[in-house]
């Protein structure tokens, strides 16, 4: 079984950094130099493996092994295209460019998996090889390799896989994914039988209740702020286009910047969420199916922003990824009534819905998002769901969900 440890790389030094760049740029180059000459042959009918070798250009930079793998990956990427083009009736197109001509090079790279090491502890590395030319530019020694410091935890032990390290120019971050095969013995399993029930929602993005007596609740609203800022930044981009002219560069990568923020952010956020429940012993989790009600107690913006922002679909399959590799088993439930319904006595026609708060005649007030995912979990498991914790509320700071102290049902989104 194969999983993915994700971690940040934290070059400490501007040096390192220098050298980090010239390694996933001078990759990135080797890459769409191989790329361009294969395009050009398979669009003129030639044989792409015939293309000419690049080792010798890049060695000096890259190292031996990394300019094999960077060869062998794509080389890869062709055969598999040559593979899908066999088997599929529609079009398929060839292995593209890392990057392209406005934004220049993305910078990435692929490091063999017997060529890196990852030594975790107080002070967490990442040792890299580097070419004979960076070496002796940075006086490194013969044998040296690159030492840059990681961030993140090792979710998955396993024999590792090839590295993948790249640069995300959005939020200034470099990243690594290191695969790594789990033995079938080691794979997870959840410890408990507890079961929890997801609402997904406009303002707060997902609210929580576990019948382990656990309320989480992860609000949107800095992900909301920043998909709304960067929407107004492509309109103002817009307006000053030239008169018959739909888009330009900048147009683009906003758009890029927008989805690339707001799928880091939900990502992000699913994988916390997931680590967390299934800590708690969570085996099973219910999501809502947000038909019937939706609409109903939400303002027209908030419906505006669930239809414009929350691909509900995308987020629901990126769940499933993320319980299957914590052997959590996810179901859908209905979600009607769920977000009108007084947890305390039963009523639905007479509660009322403001902002974040829910109100009964009863006397009962409590934060509707959370209410929801409760009702939810009641409705799911058939039992009454009484939880007793404070709920924790997260937010998030453009790297990871941090918890919030404070009164979750007071506080004000
Ligand atoms: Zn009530």
């Amino acid at each position: 079984m194969r999983r993915t440890n994700t971690f940040e790389v934290v070059p400490q030094s501007e040096q390192d950094e220098t050298i980090l760049r010239r390694l996933l740029d001078a990759s990135a180059s080797l890459w769409n130099q191989l790329t361009y000459e294969r395009r050009q042959r398979f669009f003129a009918g030639e044989n792409v493996w015939d293309c000419d070798d690049y080792y010798d250009e890049y060695v000096d930079i890259l190292g031996s092994a990394t300019t094999q793998q960077i060869t062998r990956v794509n080389d890869a990427a062709w055969r598999s295209f040559f593979e899908t083009v066999e088997e599929a009736d529609q079009e398929v197109s060839p292995p593209g460019y890392w990057g392209n001509q406005a934004d220049g090079r993305d910078l990435r790279t692929y490091v063999r998996n017997d060529a890196y090491t990852i030594r975790w502890g107080e002070r967490s590395r990442l040792e890299l090889p580097i070419g004979s030319q960076l070496k002796d530019e940075y006086g490194f020694g013969r044998a040296e390799r690159l030492r840059v410091a990681v961030r993140g935890e090792p979710h998955w032990q396993g024999n590792q896989g090839r590295l993948h390290l790249s640069y995300d120019d959005v939020d200034e971050t470099y990243r690594a994914h290191k695969p790594v095969t789990v033995p079938e013995a080691e794979q997870a399993t959840p410890t408990g039988s507890d079961v929890a029930a997801l609402d997904i929602g406009a303002n707060v993005l997902v609210a929580c209740t576990t019948t382990a007596d656990d309320q989480y609740y992860y609000s949107g609203q800095k992900p909301f702020r920043q998909f709304r800022e960067t929407t107004e930044r492509i309109a103002d981009a817009k307006a000053k286009l030239p008169a018959g002219q739909q888009t330009s560069t900048r147009i683009q990568r906003l758009y890029r910047k927008r989805s690339r923020r707001w799928d880091h952010a939900v990502n992000a956020l699913l994988r916390d969420l997931v680590q967390r429940l299934y800590d708690d012993g969570v085996e099973t989790i219910y999501h809502g199916d947000l038909t019937g009600v939706l609409g109903e107690y939400w303002s027209v913006e908030a419906n505006l922003k669930a239809r414009t922002f929350w691909a509900h679909r995308q987020c629901l399959d990126q769940l499933a990824n993320v319980c299957e590799e914590y052997g959590i088993d996810v179901a859908a439930t209905s979600e009607a009534w769920t977000s009108q319904t007084c947890p305390e006595c039963g009523e639905r026609e007479q509660t009322r819905r403001h902002r974040e708060t829910l109100r009964c005649p009863c006397g009962f007030e409590g934060h509707a998002d959370l209410v929801a995912s409760r009702t939810l979990l009641e409705q799911a498991t058939n039992t009454a769901v009484r939880p007793t914790a404070r709920p924790v509320r997260f937010q998030w700071d453009d790297h990871q969900w941090y918890p919030i102290e404070g009164n979750a049902v007071a506080s004000n989104e």
